[in-house]
């Protein structure tokens, strides 16, 4: 283990101040939030969207006494128990430690990029060397330049081989990327079109990815990605392909209903490989590690007989409804150190039920490395769960894992054997083992089955999306995360824990119900109720909920209410009409406001805000800058008039991108966190929610014949018809029917055919491959679906039905 005086030494820096450069250093920290082992972790303070400086006293807090800045931190001068060590760049020295470590060691790492597929084919060649090998693979898809730098810092000499992914967004990149890793052996995926936006073509988006493997042995990868003469007979490449002149030649392949049959010529035998996939990614992510294997010397033998126990992998961790009211949290389908943090962080976001629970297999590695012990038993001291399960052997080390109760069995099968006589109740569950322990078969006991039309909800993209937002404000402007109307459709506490974890300043609710049911939940941030009304008095008050003003008889009835109930300083945030002309004071009214709240002590206000009418839209920008105006001439009069500052907010979606002059003190951000760009100029934003559905059954009808009610769907030749388990109970509205609406299904667009029915409807799928079970997108891009129907993505995203069970995604 490095100390803070070796670190110093190998980077050839001088610590701009020492208290004890003695101080072992095993866990690199960059978000304050999560710190398990403080007294061996070295903070560093990043510049990312959010300044890593501004959380240097929360690290303090949390028990952490070294740091790596880049400019002076007056309380870190302000106190001795520190180690400081000040560089220009953070993310540099970080990088540099991570290189310095990573080449103590000699196995192979095997480095993989390209457009699609890295986080796959890692997993799976992880899962085809281990029988012999003792493999390390990067967590997640952990492979940006922070988390590349992560995922090299748990290299260890136990390994006889490692495989790390990297990716890049923009030129330059890669450069660095290649410097931390090193690769030995270079697997390049594929290319594509994703983040495509940085690089003006394709080439040069090529020449970049091949840039890490420029020290690499050997580049194995598709012939179509890797033309023979790129090297100039420079590099020895392996190839996959087509034609003969590859090393691995795809003969032919043979699509069933759930299995393909690839012949293949390894080397210089052909073999015959049943994969259960039938997919074109699929498939040249096989190629990609079945050229892996054959370089590392595996007979064809094995290569075909491992290649054929591969299974679909779930890269994503997902959260879903259980029985008994628990939520679970499926990450089934591997298990490391690494990925169990990131696991683990994602379980302490979740608040909703008082106890958490984890089922945890054996791991790979675990019981042979002392210093993996050390760790794992800090990460589940520190991990804040209240029981364990522990399926593999009882090793008597497992006995230092001393802050949790543990109940162990040697088996999964074991373990079902005994489910019933194990409680499960009103408890946050993660599932997290290794492939061969099978816990799928724990899952389907626990979650409640989510069958046919699903919404699924990626959780990083809203994280995503918020920080793209914040990056467009000043850093002491608040961010209020609307989460109305079910947040805008994808979800109510799962939503919220995140953006609690995301230090959000504010929640906003349309209704007091809404916010009770956030509170029950556990979320503790300040929430604001746009439309409160005097029957739920009561209720803001049990849940200190904050209710938005919007009328002088309204106020009285408040104050008059608090008065009753004794209750003082109860915050309030005041709405003024600027055009909108729903709820709101007008500006004329402010003096009477001001007279009325002079006179009493039940309410204060900790906000004066307007919502803009128009925000986006170009052809009223005079009368936005208007409001606006009117707006601070309200909010000036109002502050003299009582004596105190209050915050002032204005900005939506629309106006945090297009009028900085309206961010004021905090900004209210509802539809863009949910990745539609209404004003189209953030490429970078990520759609949230996918609303897929199957092909239940599929008909080959005549010409002139009909579908659906009413024989609106009439047909003009001989068609193939596709029944999908959608309909306006679900959100699907009627007026997508008779061809308005499209579908997204393996790759093509598919248009209705007939009017919508109440729980499905059907799609022309003539001439293409389609088969009962496929996958169909139901809105491929929601903003021109809103557009179909003539409404707005808004209301597309709010009607999608609570029947429709929501599924979310993490890594
Ligand atoms: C819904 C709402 C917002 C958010 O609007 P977006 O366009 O979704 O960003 C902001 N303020 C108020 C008062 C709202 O009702």
């Amino acid at each position: 283990m490095y100390t803070i005086k070796f670190i110093c030494e190998v980077l050839t820096i001088k610590p701009k101040k020492s208290n004890d450069l003695t101080s072992k250093i095993s866990e690199l920290v960059y978000d304050s939030r999560k710190v398990n082992n403080p007294d061996e972790s070295l903070f560093f303070a990043l510049k990312a969207t959010r300044d890593g400086h501004d959380f240097i006293i929360d690290a303090y807090e949390k028990g952490i006494r070294s740091f790596v800045v880049s400019k002076s931190v007056p309380f870190l001068e302000s106190i001795n128990d520190v180690n400081i060590i000040e560089v220009e760049d953070v993310l540099q020295f970080l990088q540099s430690l991570v290189t310095y470590h990573r080449s103590q060691f000699e196995y192979p790492v095997i480095g993989i990029t390209g457009s699609n597929g890295k986080s796959i084919v890692k997993a799976w060649l992880f899962q085809l060397l281990i029988p012999e090998k003792k493999v390390y693979q990067s967590p997640k898809s952990y492979n940006s330049q922070l988390g590349v730098a992560l995922s090299l810092w748990n290299l260890g000499p136990q390994y006889d081989f490692a495989l790390i992914e990297a990716g890049i967004s923009k030129p330059g990149e890669m450069e660095k990327l290649e410097r931390m890793i090193q690769p030995n052996i270079g697997v390049f995926t594929n290319i594509g079109l994703a983040h495509a936006q940085n690089f003006s073509s394709k080439q040069e988006k090529l020449i970049e990815k091949l840039k890490l493997f420029s020290h690499s042995d050997v580049i194995i990868g598709g012939s179509d990605y890797l033309p023979y003469d790129q090297f100039n007979g420079q590099k020895k490449i392996v190839t996959w392909g087509k034609s003969d002149q590859d090393q691995i030649q795809l003969l032919t392949e043979e699509t069933h209903i759930d299995h393909s049959k690839l012949k293949i010529r390894i080397g210089e035998v052909i073999c015959i490989c049943q994969v259960p996939f039938t997919d074109r990614a699929s498939i040249e992510n096989i190629m990609s590690c079945v050229s892996v294997m054959y370089f590392l010397g595996y007979e064809v033998e094995t290569i075909v007989e491992r290649i054929q126990g591969l299974k679909p992998l779930e890269m994503r961790l997902q959260l879903k409804k259980g029985i008994n009211q628990c939520s679970i949290i499926d990450d089934s389908y591997s298990n490391d150190l690494a990925s169990l943090k990131i696991s683990l962080e994602f379980l302490n976001q979740q608040n909703q039920h008082p106890k958490k629970t984890l089922i945890l297999s054996e791991m790979e590695g675990l019981d042979e490395s002392e210093k993996l012990q050390h760790k794992f038993i800090d990460l589940l001291n520190s991990s804040g769960l209240d029981r364990f399960i522990w399926v593999g052997q009882d090793y008597t080390w497992l006995k230092e894992i001393r802050n949790v109760s543990k109940i162990s069995f040697e088996s999964t099968e074991a373990l079902l054997a005994k489910f019933s006589d194990i409680k499960f109740d009103n408890e946050s569950i993660l599932i997290k083992g290794a492939r061969k322990f099978h816990f799928e078969k724990i899952v389907q006991k626990l979650a409640l089955r989510s069958h046919g039309t699903v919404l699924e909800i990626n959780l990083n993209a809203i994280s995503n999306n918020l920080m793209i937002y914040r990056s467009l404000i000043p850093k002491d402007v608040k961010v209020m995360a609307m989460v109305k109307a079910f947040s805008y459709g994808s979800g109510s506490f799962e939503v919220a824990n995140l953006l609690q974890f995301s230090k959000v300043d504010y929640l906003t609710v349309a209704f007091a119900d809404e916010g009770v049911e956030l509170r029950v939940a556990g979320i503790g941030l300040p929430i604001m109720v746009l439309s409160p009304d005097r029957e739920t008095f009561q209720s803001l008050i049990d849940y200190n909920l904050e209710p938005e003003v919007y009328s002088m008889s309204f106020l009285n009835e408040f104050i008059d209410f608090l008065q009753l109930h004794q209750i003082k300083d109860y915050k309030i945030h005041l709405k003024l009409d600027t055009g909108m002309h729903r709820l709101g004071f007008f500006p004329s009214e402010i003096d009477s406001v001001i007279d009325r709240l002079r006179n009493q002590d039940q309410v204060r206000v900790v906000s004066f805000f307007t919502h803009l009418v128009a925000s986006g839209d170009v052809n009223q920008d005079g009368f936005t800058k208007e409001k606006i105006e009117s707006y601070l001439k309200s909010a000036d009069k109002l502050e003299i008039g009582l004596g105190y500052k209050f915050i002032r907010h204005v900005a939506n979606t629309s106006a945090i991108v297009r009028w900085p002059s309206a961010h004021f003190d905090m900004v209210r951000l509802g539809i863009g966190l949910y990745g539609v760009d209404m004003d189209k100029n953030l490429p970078n934003l990520e759609q949230v929610s996918c609303l897929k559905t199957t092909v239940t059954q599929i008909k080959e009808l005549s010409k002139g014949e009909t579908v659906g009610y009413d024989r609106k769907g009439i047909l003009n030749r001989d068609s193939k018809i596709a029944t999908v388990k959608i309909g306006y109970a679900d959100g699907y509205s009627r007026r997508f029917g008779n061809g308005v609406g499209k579908m997204l299904i393996n790759g093509s667009m598919v248009p209705t055919v007939g009017n919508i029915c109440m729980d499905m409807c059907m799609l022309d799928v003539t001439d293409l491959d389609i088969r009962v079970a496929d996958e169909v997108i139901v809105f491929p891009s929601i903003t021109q679906s809103a557009m179909d129907i003539g409404t707005i993505p808004y209301e597309l995203l709010v009607n999608i039905s609570s029947r429709v069970k929501r599924v979310y995604y993490f890594e």
